[in-house]
């Protein structure tokens, strides 16, 4: 995805994003919408996490994890108010009028058989008063319908569907105080509310359309479990066959989150790994008179000019910002050579090098280098020198765990490229995200 800026550091307009992830088959299509509000992390992330952690094999599964873009960034349920509200009747100078059209265009694509929204909902449904946070007023750990039935569609049955998955995902729970019930809104009976609701504009278009509510009671990544475990049993009714590359349990979604976190700049001149960024990155060099481009793995992250520095952002969660400084870029390098080890190794610009011991940058001369941290009196050009962990000043790490150094090559005046050295100890077990790789990431691309 690349946002342009007007002019360096502008405020970037954060529209959400359409995943679509599909089999080569045709077949029955889901539509997955997740942060209608931002101040709902776990229908947000999970949304996320089908982007970022899913492969379908039959059908397909459409995905919009970011829908309130903006009041996700802001860590506010709505900064222009509450968007679930806005599916009836909506004034054109709504500054959400544009977003709301165009997901409403979405959910009455052809293709879509089933739309679901994601919500984090407070306490506990149930059918009965219990207590104060277990009654019918509550919302969590429910799956919403607006009526029993819509006779028109392939998949009406709502209840029946709908009891079908809260089924789904009971018999994979072992604690029944966490167990969802069916919660059926009766929308048409009069509830005002709900008619201005994004699954309410839906049906009345003969569009089959659930929300489902994991419990505010949870931290983020259980929410998010069972938003996922949710989905999957709605995938199962539509026959949808899908992969995803981890075992679902609460624990591994918490190792899922926030994790493998990437920008890419101006065409991969430079690639940050920033899920365990420090809390600021100084003198990052960016590209003078021009627009910020860049792409990420994650459709949560975003890039925000704030006050001479890029904020990034991963949905309600601060990760860096990039102090930066401007240079005119030169594209004339695609790869160096780089001893690593003893080794020679050939890198891709943007890429990134794993070293136990010690490195040596084997570039043309007419390139100048510099490693981010080292210093030696009397040097300029950092090229062809023998480089140990040691000599690098810890604090001029990327990450808080020291091991990820930047190498930055620069022909004359113009940057040319940043690559990555990236220290292990064999002696320590390494975490998946720190093992050998000069691998190209899977940017997502947007509408
Ligand atoms: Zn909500």
């Amino acid at each position: 995805m690349v946002f342009s800026f007007a002019q360096q550091l502008m405020a970037e307009p954060l529209h959400f994003s359409l995943h679509k992830i599909s089999s080569s088959s045709t077949g029955p299509t889901l539509l997955v919408i997740g942060g209608i509000q931002g101040d709902e992390p776990g229908g947000f992330t999970a949304a996320s996490m089908l982007v970022t952690n899913y492969k379908v094999k039959h059908g397909n599964l459409w995905v919009v994890p970011n829908l309130n873009f903006k009041s996700i960034i802001k860590r506010s349920r709505g900064i222009h108010g509450d968007m679930n509200r806005k599916f009836n009747v909506l004034s054109e100078k709504d500054p959400e009028y544009a977003e709301v059209q165009k997901i409403k265009k979405i959910m009455l694509n052809d293709n879509i058989d089933i739309v679901l929204n994601l919500h984090d909902g407070s306490g506990f449904y149930k059918k009965k008063y219990i207590n104060k946070m277990h009654n019918p007023n509550r919302w969590g750990q429910s799956i919403i319908i607006d009526q029993d039935k819509l006779n028109t569609s392939k998949y009406g049955d709502l209840s029946g569907i709908a009891s079908n998955v809260q089924q789904y995902i009971n018999k994979r729970l072992s604690n029944k105080s966490k167990y969802f019930y069916v919660k059926n809104t009766e929308t048409k009976k009069g509830d005002v509310e709900m008619e201005k609701s994004l699954t309410y504009f839906s049906i009345k278009n003969d569009r089959p359309a659930f929300a489902v509510e994991a419990s505010k009671s949870f931290l983020t990544h259980e929410r998010t479990f069972y938003h996922l475990l949710a989905v999957e049993g709605f995938m199962n009714e539509l026959g949808i066959q899908y992969q995803r590359d981890f075992d679902l349990t609460r624990n591994n979604v918490a190792q899922q989150i926030g994790n493998n976190l990437k920008i890419s700049l101006y065409d991969n001149r430079i690639n940050l790994d920033v899920e365990k960024a420090r809390r600021y990155l100084n003198y990052v060099p960016l590209k003078k008179h021009s627009s910020l481009q860049y792409k990420k793995n994650n459709p949560l992250i975003a890039v925000i000019g704030k006050n001479k520095t890029l904020r990034v952002r991963y949905g309600n969660r601060y990760v860096t910002s990039l102090n930066p400084q401007y240079f005119d870029y030169d594209y004339s390098l695609d790869k160096i050579n780089i001893q690593a080890d003893g080794k020679n190794q050939t890198v891709d610009i943007g890429g990134k090098i794993t070293v136990e011991k010690s490195f040596r940058v084997l570039a043309d001369d007419s390139y100048r280098v510099n490693i981010i941290g080292y210093a030696r009196r009397g040097v300029t050009n950092e090229n062809k020198i023998l480089v140990k962990r040691g000599q690098i000043k810890s604090r001029f790490s990327i990450d808080k765990e020291e091991s990820l150094f930047r190498v930055e090559l620069y022909k004359g005046k113009k940057f040319s490229g940043m690559v990555l050295v990236n220290f292990i100890d064999r002696n320590k077990n390494q975490p998946v995200s720190l093992k050998q790789g000069n691998s190209k990431v899977a940017f997502t691309s947007n509408l």
